[in-house]
C-alpha cells in the first residue's frame, strides 16, 4: 500500500485520484496484516485497491467527479465496498469519473481530465476513467467501475485492461451515487480476467433489504471455470463446441479498419482454440443510441432532483427565495453536460411529451433484449468491438457531446437488455492505442465469460 501511494503521487499528472487518506489506507492495511498474522488467508486480503468516486465511502470523501459534492463525505460504505473491506482489501483511495458518471472520455470531470498512460494526449475513456488509468498504469492492481452504458467496457478498452459489467442486479447499488438506476451496476477492472473475476466474487450478491433490484442468485465463485475447457471440448482444443456470434451490426462501415482488424485477429485466436464463428444480427443495435440517450437522462433528471443545495451538495452563497435557492445552486454546482441530460431527462418526461419519447424508447429496449435472446437461440455467446475507434484526443469530443454519445454504439445493447459484457485486451490500432474485445453473454453468464476471456490471457 505504502509503495502504491508513493506511486499514485509520483504519477498524479495522470489525473486518476481524486481523493487519498493515507491514515485510512495504513490503518486497513495494518488491520489486513493483523488477520494475515493470525492466520486468515483469503485472495484479497491485504490487497490494495481503489474505488470510482460514484460508490460512497466512510474512510474518503466521494464526488462523484462532481463540484455539486464536494468534499462530501458518507456515513457508511456502499455495499460493494463494504463487500471488498470484508475480503480484507485495502482502500488506497478515490477515482476520477465523469461527472455523476455521464461521459465517455473523463473530459466531464469538475477536477480535471484523466489521462491515458498509453499516450498522455488521449483519453483513458469513461466514465470510470480514472479506475482505468489507476489499473493501466500500475497504481492499483485493481479497481472498481461502474456501467450504465459502457463505462466498465470502453475504458477498460482504451487502456488495455480487462473489465466486466454483471448482469443488472448481480452487484447491490446500495451506496452508488445514481445516475439512471434501471441500467447502472458496479463491476471489476483488473489486468486480468482471473483478478475481476476474484474482485466479482467478493462483489456480488443479494442485499434485498437495502437494493430491491439486486438479484436472490446466491453468491458464485467466478475463478470456477477459469483454466476449464469448454463443456464436452478436449484441452487440446478447449473451446471445441463454443458458438460465438458476431453482429452484422457490429463489423459495418461505422467501426474503424484498425479496430476490426485487431478485433478479428483476437476472434481468430479463438477459432484455434475451437471456437466456431458464425454472423448473426442484432437489428435493433442503431436504435440503442436514441432510445439509451431518452432513458439514462429521464431517470438521471430524477435521481439528480435530490441536489438542492439543502439537504445536502453545494448551496449557492447567496440567494432569494427557495427557488432562487435551487436555481442558484444548481446553476452553479452541475457541470454543462449534467445539466444538458436534466433539461433532456426533463423534457422527454413532460406531460405531452412522455408517449412520443420515454415510452417509445422503453418500447425499443423490450425490442433490444428480445432481439438478443433470439440470437442466443443460435450462439453460446456475442462478440465484437467495444467502441468503434481507438482513445481519442482530450478534448476531441467535449464540445459535441453528440459524436461522443454516437461512439457508445457498442455498449449501450448490452446494457438496455441488462446483459453481462466484457472487454478484455485485443491488442492494438492506429497509433499503437490498446483495442478491446467485447464478450455479451446471457443472463447470469459471467462465470462463461469470465472463462472465454481467460483463454485469451
Ligand atoms: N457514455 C455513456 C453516457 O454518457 C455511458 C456512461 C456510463 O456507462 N456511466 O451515459
Amino acid at each position: 500500500a505504502q509503495h502504491l501511494l508513493a506511486r499514485a503521487h509520483a504519477h498524479s499528472g495522470l489525473g486518476a485520484y481524486l481523493a487519498l487518506n493515507e491514515e485510512a489506507t495504513l490503518a486497513q492495511a495494518a488491520a489486513a496484516d493483523a488477520r494475515l498474522a493470525a492466520g486468515e488467508r483469503g485472495p484479497l486480503l491485504g490487497v490494495p485497491l481503489a474505488h470510482k468516486d460514484v460508490l460512497v465511502t466512510r474512510d474518503f470523501p466521494t464526488s462523484a467527479g462532481s463540484k455539486m459534492l464536494q468534499g462530501y463525505r458518507s456515513p457508511f460504505d456502499a455495499t460493494v465496498v463494504a463487500r471488498l473491506a470484508a475480503e480484507g482489501a485495502v482502500t488506497l483511495g478515490k477515482l476520477n469519473c465523469d461527472e455523476f458518471a455521464m461521459g465517455s472520455g473523463n473530459d466531464q470531470s469538475a477536477y480535471g481530465p484523466a489521462h491515458n498512460p498509453w499516450d498522455v494526449a488521449r483519453v483513458p475513456g469513461g466514465s470510470s476513467g480514472g479506475s482505468a488509468v489507476a489499473v493501466a498504469a500500475r497504481l492499483a492492481p485493481a479497481a472498481t467501475g461502474t456501467d450504465t452504458g459502457g463505462s466498465i467496457r470502453q475504458p477498460a478498452s482504451f487502456c488495455g485492461i480487462t473489465g466486466i459489467k454483471p448482469s443488472y442486479g448481480r452487484c447491490s447499488r446500495y451506496g452508488l451515487v445514481a445516475y439512471a438506476s434501471s441500467l447502472d451496476q458496479a463491476g471489476p477492472m483488473a489486468r486480468s480476467a482471473l483478478d475481476c473475476a476474484l474482485l466479482l466474487t467478493a462483489m456480488a450478491g443479494p442485499d434485498l433489504d437495502r437494493d430491491s433490484t439486486s438479484l436472490e442468485h446466491p453468491p458464485e465463485d467466478y475463478t470456477r471455470l477459469l483454466g476449464q475447457p469448454w463443456p464436452g471440448a478436449s484441452a487440446a482444443r478447449p473451446l471445441q463446441g463454443l458458438r460465438i456470434g458476431l453482429p452484422r451490426e457490429f463489423f459495418g462501415p461505422g467501426c474503424d479498419a484498425d479496430v476490426l482488424a485487431a478485433v478479428r485477429a483476437a476472434l481468430s485466436e479463438y477459432e484455434r482454440l475451437g471456437a466456431t464463428l458464425l454472423d448473426i444480427d442484432l437489428p435493433r443495435t442503431e436504435l440503442a443510441i436514441p432510445a439509451y440517450y431518452i432513458i439514462a437522462p429521464a431517470e438521471a433528471s430524477s435521481n439528480l432532483s435530490r441536489y438542492d443545495g439543502v439537504r445536502y451538495g453545494h448551496r449557492a452563497a447567496e440567494h432569494g427565495d427557495l427557488l432562487d435557492l435551487y436555481q442558484r445552486s444548481r446553476s452553479e454546482a452541475f457541470g454543462p453536460e449534467v445539466q444538458r441530460r436534466i433539461l433532456l431527462g426533463t423534457y422527454v418526461l413532460s406531460h405531452g411529451y412522455y408517449d412520443a419519447y420515454y415510452l417509445k424508447a422503453q418500447q425499443i429496449r423490450r425490442l433490444i433484449a428480445q432481439d438478443f435472446q433470439s440470437a442466443f437461440s443460435h450462439c453460446d455467446l456475442i462478440a465484437g468491438p467495444v467502441a468503434p475507434s481507438v482513445a481519442w484526443a482530450i478534448g476531441a469530443k467535449t464540445a459535441d457531446p453528440l459524436s461522443a454519445y454516437l461512439a457508445d454504439i457498442y455498449t449501450l445493447p448490452a446494457s438496455l437488455a441488462g446483459l453481462p459484457g466484457l472487454s478484455l485486451p485485443a491488442g492494438f490500432g492506429a497509433g499503437r492505442m490498446p483495442v478491446g474485445l467485447q464478450l455479451i453473454g446471457n443472463y447470469l453468464s459471467e462465470a462463461r465469460l469470465l472463462q472465454v476471456a481467460h483463454q485469451l490471457q
